[in-house]
């Protein structure tokens, strides 16, 4: 059985808006479960993060979609992030030198 058809199953109510996007609420208009913004798949609102101001109180991308994007966001980002840790790293040694080379000379 689908997320779909267990929610119909529930009784909760069917609701769809412009451009595939379906949400299901409950008696109280509380949002039970809606469409992902990105893999457009209809899933459970404890598969989303709680966003205060977002449609039903959470976020438009499911939790899947969210740590791909996390994840794809550090693989493109992995050369320039090393790059500026190296250079922190660099920075630093080259100050500890000439502390050192200071305290030789004292
Ligand atoms: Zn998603």
């Amino acid at each position: 059985m689908s997320l779909r058809e267990e929610l119909l199953a529930q009784e909760y109510d069917e609701r769809t808006k412009p451009r595939g996007f379906v949400y299901f609420t409950d008696a109280d208009g509380q949002v039970v479960a809606k469409t992902c913004r990105k893999c457009g798949e209809l899933k459970h609102a404890k598969n989303y993060h709680h966003k205060s101001d977002g449609f039903g109180q959470l976020g438009p991308y499911c939790k899947t979609c969210v740590s791909d994007r996390d994840r794809e966001y550090y693989d493109k980002n992995r050369e320039r992030l090393k790059r500026v840790k190296y250079a922190y790293y660099r920075r630093k040694r080259a100050e500890q030198l000439s502390l050192n080379l200071f305290d030789d000379n004292e």
